[in-house]
């Protein structure tokens, strides 16, 4: 029986759902990044950490991070080059803290337990983006 993978580690959910080509595209295809994808990226070109460093975030091994990271690259070199959009959805993955949305102000934040109100605005209109991004996987 092939060994269940161990799931990635995100610290939070990306700010955007993807990204939109500008000018002519290839409305045929899109590229979907994995979120784990996302991450490694993030970790290492954005936050300018190690792989070694990077590794122990995701909670993964550094030969493992390595190919989650030239995975990543490759569909942004080929969403680049071919002129398709960027989708940032499903992979591997579980979020280190419990985020939330706010359905009135859109903001995102996380906290310790379901049932508090927004942190910005008050509103009581909560949805937890861990369910959320699980659904689209
Ligand atoms: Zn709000």
């Amino acid at each position: 029986m092939p060994r269940k993978k161990r799931q990635r580690r995100l610290l939070a959910p990306p700010s955007v759902k993807g990204f939109s080509v500008f000018g002519p595209k290839n409305r045929a295809q899109q590229v979907v990044l994995f979120f784990e994808e996302y991450e490694a990226i993030k970790l290492l070109d954005y936050d300018n950490l190690t792989q070694e460093e990077a590794a122990v975030c995701m909670d993964v091994s550094r030969p493992t991070l390595t190919r989650i990271y030239e995975s990543a690259r490759n569909k942004v070199a080929q969403a680049m080059v071919e002129g398709k959009d960027l989708i940032i959805r499903g992979g591997n993955f579980q979020f280190d803290e419990n985020w939330y949305c706010c359905k009135s102000c859109k903001a995102k934040f996380n906290m310790a337990k379901a049932g508090e109100n927004c942190p910005v605005c008050n509103s009581n209109e909560i949805e937890s983006l861990n369910d959320f991004y699980k659904k689209s996987n």
